[in-house]
């Protein structure tokens, strides 16, 4: 049996559990909550072995815990929100290969809670929020320089904006804004990172993808919001277009910031060549 728990002032719930029924019970009982109590992993091999387990209800009784060992999974700034635990019904002395397997899991389980908060959409379109894309986008440049792996970054910006909300109100440029975004997360793959760097300006991180393959992409993605109309209640169908930079890591200690500034630069020569286009930054 294994489960990912967490812990509240009064309960222990499982957020995953495999071959265990309950959902959550009484903190009181928790094995896990014993092991967040304490920094390093709770080892247990034989349960009804133990004086201080040898009566629980859960080894006395159903699931008939034998052995056991959690992990707690800590955030960043330290404290113990739960754990990770397996669970078996036969004694079994825990080796130090399986203590850290389980151990490196746990921090994995950690980094991805960690990963989800802070990974919350955008509103309107359903995209990352800056904040959330650039941490994301760090973590993905890391990955890549690890592995020598190419990846490339767009960043969009739709093409006088203003005028759509000026003629036609603050209502039908968020249409648009979110057409693009829908557009455009129709077209990415699932390792694409699509954020919401404000206004009508996006990014797009590409891990994998050369600078030839990500300007053919940027180009679609263009040409498709070029022919894609948006129904405006008084305007009836409008379209736009929009213009994108587009930048590669060029060495494994470009950074995110780097690399959208020349995406920036080629964004400007976009817009500045006449807008509706792709422009690749010459310098990477
Ligand atoms: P350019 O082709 O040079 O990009 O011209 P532009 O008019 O698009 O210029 P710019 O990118 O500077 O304009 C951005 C405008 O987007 C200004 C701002 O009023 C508007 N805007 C920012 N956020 C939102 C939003 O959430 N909804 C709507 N409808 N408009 C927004
Ligand atoms: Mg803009
Ligand atoms: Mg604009």
């Amino acid at each position: 049996m294994s489960g990912v728990s967490l812990i509240d002032r009064r309960r222990h719930w499982f957020k995953a559990r495999r071959g265990i029924d309950a959902q959550e019970f009484d903190r009181e009982l928790s094995f896990c909550s014993r092991t967040i109590d304490q920094s390093g992993a709770l080892l247990i091999s034989d349960a009804r072995a133990d004086p201080l387990y040898a009566s629980h209800p859960f080894v006395v009784d159903d699931p008939n815990v034998v052995s056991y060992a959690g992990f707690p999974l800590t955030t960043p700034d330290g404290y113990n929100i739960g754990s990770l635990c397996a669970i078996g019904t036969e004694p079994h002395a825990f080796t130090s290969e399986e203590v850290e397997i389980l151990s490196n899991f746990a921090k994995i389980l950690m980094d991805t809670i960690e990963l989800r908060q802070i990974a919350s959409a955008d509103g309107l379109t359903g995209a990352m929020t800056r904040r959330a894309w650039i941490t994301e986008a760090k973590s993905e440049l890391r990955r890549a320089a690890r592995y020598n792996h190419p990846v490339s970054l767009a960043i969009m910006d739709i093409d006088k904006f203003k005028l759509v909300n000026d003629t036609w109100g603050h209502p039908a440029g968020d249409v648009v804004i979110a057409g693009l975004a829908d557009l455009t997360m129709d077209l990415i793959r699932d390792s694409d990172l699509f954020g919401r760097l404000g206004g009508e300006e996006f990014a797009l991180l590409m891990p994998e993808t050369s600078a030839d393959q990500a300007t053919a992409m940027a180009d679609r993605l263009r040409s498709h919001f070029e022919t894609k109309a948006f129904d405006i209640k008084k305007a009836g169908p409008i379209s736009c277009t929009v213009s994108i930079g587009v930048a590669h890591a060029r060495s494994e200690d470009d950074t995110i910031d780097q690399m959208m500034e020349r995406a920036d630069q080629a964004l400007y020569r976009a817009k500045t060549g006449g807008r509706n286009r792709v422009s690749l930054s010459t310098d990477g």
